[in-house]
C-alpha cells in the first residue's frame, strides 16, 4: 500500500474545517496511520516549497502556512498518492472542480485547503521530513476485504 502526506493548511483549521476534511479521506476508504498538529516555521518551510522559491507568491505562501497550526496526515491504500491528489482538485481552487476538496472549500490559488504530496517519489521525501518512524501507527485492517480485489495492495 502507497503512503501519501496531506497536510489541512492553516485556513483549514482557522475555517473549522478540519472535521469534514478528514472525514473525506476517511470515507473514501483510506487509512490514517500518523497525525500531529504543528506550527510550521520558515526554514521547514523553505524545504517543503523550495520548487517555488523564485516564485513572486513565495512568502505571501509561507506567511499564509505559519499563520496557525497545520494538521499533518498521512493516508494509506492503493494507489493512494494519485488518488488523494485528484481528491484534492486543481491548485487553482477557482478552476478545482466541484467535488474536490479544493473545489468544494475554496476559491483561492494559495488559500486552498490542502497539500498533498505529487508523486511517490516526492511523498516518501515530504513524510520523513514531517515524521518519524515511530509516528505511525500499526493497527488491523479488517475492511480491507469490502474495500479491495485481493490484487489491490
Ligand atoms: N500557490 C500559490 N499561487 C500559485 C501557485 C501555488 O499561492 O500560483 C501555492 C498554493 O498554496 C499551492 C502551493 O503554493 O498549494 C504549492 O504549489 P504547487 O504548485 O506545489 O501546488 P499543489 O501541489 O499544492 O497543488
Ligand atoms: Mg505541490
Amino acid at each position: 500500500m502507497e503512503r501519501t502526506l496531506v497536510i489541512l493548511k492553516p485556513g483549514t483549521l482557522q475555517r473549522g474545517l478540519v472535521g469534514e476534511v478528514i472525514s473525506r479521506f476517511e470515507k473514501r476508504g483510506l487509512k490514517l496511520v500518523a497525525m500531529k498538529m504543528k506550527q510550521l516555521d520558515q526554514p521547514i518551510l523553505d524545504e517543503h516549497y523550495a520548487h517555488l522559491k523564485d516564485k513572486p507568491f513565495f512568502q505571501w505562501l509561507c506567511d499564509g502556512m505559519m499563520a496557525a497550526p497545520v494538521i499533518l496526515c498521512c493516508w494509506e491504500g492503493f494507489e493512494a498518492v494519485r488518488v488523494v491528489r485528484a481528491m484534492a482538485g486543481s491548485t487553482n481552487a477557482r478552476n478545482a472542480a466541484p467535488g474536490t476538496i479544493r473545489g468544494d472549500y475554496s476559491l483561492s490559488a494559495q488559500e486552498n485547503i490542502v497539500h498533498t504530496s505529487d508523486s511517490v517519489e516526492n511523498a516518501k521525501i515530504e513524510l520523513d521530513r514531517f515524521f518519524s518512524p515511530e509516528d505511525y501507527c500499526d493497527y488491523p485492517s479488517p475492511l480491507n476485504a469490502s474495500l479491495y480485489a485481493p490484487d489491490e495492495k
